[in-house]
């Protein structure tokens, strides 16, 4: 790949531009090699001249907050773009609406939304990644989606072309969403309802309560591995790795929680053949025992 007009993209702005940038500390596993090129745009400007510049010349990947990323140990041939602070807002608009960077963390999303005494944000608080990665992801717990709050998204194409996307246009499917997967989502709106700040203060104090009391925390991992197999089975996917799979397996620092069976855990120096040997070994058991095939949760990049 040719890099010498991207090793002289400069420009006034305090964007940052990295080569051979090491990606295991910036995701949840802290499993990874090396990205070729690392970009963190502070501007849109930036992000758009940039794209341009880059021409898709090879692969792009946007990173969030990194909590549903396993990223291989080969070198990524191509960007891995990071959203800088000017995605990092949130503004108020009329009636209980939102707009939201998509850097924003959910967690930072629903305080927001409680000091404005905004109601139906409070799921958020119980998700560890950003607005980017929700959307993608149609992330969600306790009966609640991305879905549920979004108006619209706000998007550049891999080309640096700005899009706009209503609610109605997107088909939006558990952990998934039928989105061009060459996007990068900007910023997105949201709707709300009126509320009492203490009453959205303690739904997600009762919200945090129920997820710390059945998930572990405080450990590399990337939540989630594999998808419920709605529709398959009534059992989740927990309890069918819980029957299926001997609870202190292992390959290499590669474990599975025991709080939570369907999280997967780098103990201390797991590499990604390790998870990956784990993730396999976990599939071919489920299937073996009840004849279902996984799908996985967490995105694999390579
Ligand atoms: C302890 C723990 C608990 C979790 N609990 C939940 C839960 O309750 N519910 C749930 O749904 N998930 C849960 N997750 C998974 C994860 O937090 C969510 O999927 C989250 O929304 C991912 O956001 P992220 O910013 O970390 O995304 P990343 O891991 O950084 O990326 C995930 C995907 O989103 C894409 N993406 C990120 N930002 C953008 C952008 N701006 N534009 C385009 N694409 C983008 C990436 O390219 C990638 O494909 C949990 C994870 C952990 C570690």
């Amino acid at each position: 790949m040719e890099l010498e007009d991207i090793k002289s993209f400069s420009n006034n702005s305090d964007s940052q531009l990295f080569f051979d940038y090491d990606l295991s500390k910036s995701n949840w596993f802290n499993i990874g090699g090396k990205t070729k090129i690392f970009f963190k745009p502070q501007t849109l400007q930036d992000l758009i001249a940039f794209l341009k510049l880059y021409n898709k010349r090879g692969k792009i990947f946007l990173l969030g907050a990194g909590s549903n990323t396993l990223f291989s140990g080969n070198v990524f041939e191509g960007v891995t773009i990071k959203l800088g602070k000017n995605f990092n807002r949130i503004s108020t608009l009329d009636k209980n609406k939102l707009v939201a960077g998509s850097s924003v963390l959910d967690k930072s999303l629903s305080e927001f939304s409680m000091e404005n005494s905004i109601s139906g944000f409070e799921f958020l608080s119980c998700i560890p990644g950003s607005v980017g990665g929700g959307i993608r992801m149609n992330s969600g717990c306790y009966n609640r989606e991305f879905k549920d709050i979004l108006l619209s998204v706000q998007a550049v194409d891999f080309l640096g072309n700005i899009l706009q996307i209503p609610y109605e246009e997107i088909k939006f499917s558990y952990r998934s969403t039928d989105l061009p997967k060459d996007l990068i989502y900007l910023s997105a709106t949201f709707q709300g309802q009126n509320g009492d700040k203490e009453n959205i203060q303690n739904e997600m104090s009762r919200l945090k309560q129920i997820k710390n009391d059945s998930q572990p925390s405080k450990i590399k991992t990337g939540g989630s591995t594999f998808k419920n197999p709605i529709g398959q089975t009534n059992k989740k996917v927990w309890q069918l790795i819980k029957e299926a799979v001997p609870k202190d397996i292992s390959f290499g620092d590669a474990t599975i929680s025991k709080d939570h069976a369907n999280f997967f855990v780098n103990k201390k120096n797991a590499k990604f053949d390790d998870m990956m040997s784990l993730i396999a070994y976990v599939k071919k058991s489920v299937k073996k025992k009840f004849n279902i095939d996984l799908e996985l949760e967490i995105i694999v990049v390579d």
